[in-house]
């Protein structure tokens, strides 16, 4: 089928740009876009501010020495790129298709848009266990957020599979409000920062196990333990547990990405310095990207470089008309 090259047979895209993600790499680059005075479009399958709203201290956050709360972080990101003109819809990205002069983005619901520019800050997601027992309990015991659902888990054991920086982080919170809270970490040792792990062996309410892995989720109608496997005996246990959180790791959120864009072998959208992917007018940026850093000043200074490149493709598009 001939493809249409939309902007410039009709000049009439929706948006100069639709940037799929709210988190802090989609609103930094929607704030400076909108800033230079381009019609932005953010949609996000969830809610506006990306994963920290999720988290209750971020450390390493530019300006502060000492952590600051997600949830405020986020909201003032949200907050600034509204301010700048930003208009951001709830939505989530089944598809994008690339035409000459156009891109076309659809979400799940049917609604759709186009746009001369498409700028995708998708981010990662979290990855399953993959047990016996993790599907059948979705929504009966697997805990997906911990800042909304730890509350549900007052006065009782979970536990948390992972001993990485967000295991032992959302390990922490959920102690505020569960009786217990096993961490059950499969290497030897936890992998979260040193001033983390000191926190979490000084907590009663934590019982670290590295050495172990979950290998089945069990229950009757909600979940009601975890089996761990010590991985040197062999040796398996039950848990008694009403929740089970997984933080195994996080891959990038690709899938409908699959055979438009170059992505590398873990799902990672491949960018150059400039965001730019092998797309002409889709760019990159934040977690969703292959990269090392995955934190929030990287993640805002991403969205900064997509925007930059975003506006160098969107005028050059114009000198083209
Ligand atoms: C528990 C935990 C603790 C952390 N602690 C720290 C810390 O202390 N310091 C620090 O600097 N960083 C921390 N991070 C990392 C930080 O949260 C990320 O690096 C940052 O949020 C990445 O921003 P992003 O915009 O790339 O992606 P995200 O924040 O993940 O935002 C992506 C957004 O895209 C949306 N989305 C995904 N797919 C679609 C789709 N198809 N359609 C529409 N919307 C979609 C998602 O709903 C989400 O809102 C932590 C992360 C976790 C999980």
């Amino acid at each position: 089928m001939q493809k249409p090259d939309l902007v410039k047979e009709t000049h009439s895209v929706d948006y100069d740009a639709i940037i799929v993600g709210g988190g802090p790499a989609g609103l930094s680059a929607g704030a400076h876009l909108s800033q230079v005075k381009y019609r932005v479009l953010l949609l996000d399958k969830e809610s506006f501010g990306g994963q920290i709203m999720n988290v209750e201290w971020i450390e390493d956050s530019p300006g502060s020495a000492a952590p600051v709360s997600g949830a405020v972080l986020g909201s003032g990101m949200v907050n600034e790129a509204e301010q700048c003109g930003v208009h951001m819809e709830l939505g989530e990205v089944v598809e994008i298709e690339s035409y000459s002069g156009c891109k076309s983005v659809r979400c799940a619901d049917g609604r759709a848009y186009t746009s001369s520019l498409v700028i995708v800050a998708g981010g990662l997601r979290a990855r399953q266990l993959g047990v016996p027992g993790e599907d059948r309990f979705q929504g009966k015991g697997m805990i997906h957020c911990t800042l909304c659902d730890a509350g549900l888990y007052a006065g009782q054991a979970v536990a948390v599979c992972g001993g990485g920086h967000a295991g032992i982080i959302e390990a922490l919170y959920l102690a505020n409000h569960a009786s217990k809270v096993h961490v059950i970490e499969a290497q030897p040792r936890l992998s979260a920062s040193a001033a983390l792990q000191e926190r979490a062996y000084a907590s009663p309410r934590l019982e670290i196990r590295c050495g172990e892995k979950v290998v089945e989720i069990v229950g009757d109608e909600f979940v009601t333990g975890v089996r761990v496997q010590n991985a040197a005996t062999g040796r398996k246990e039950l848990l008694n547990v009403s929740g089970v959180l997984a933080r195994v790791g996080f891959d990038p959120a690709t899938d409908y990405l699959e055979g438009l864009l170059s992505l590398d072998d873990r799902g990672g959208i491949v960018a150059n310095d400039r965001s730019e992917t092998d797309v002409p007018g889709i760019v990159a940026a934040g977690d969703i990207r292959t990269k090392s850093l995955r934190k929030v000043a990287a993640a805002v200074s991403d969205g900064k470089t997509a925007a930059m490149s975003a506006q160098q493709f969107l005028q050059s598009l114009k000198q083209e008309v």
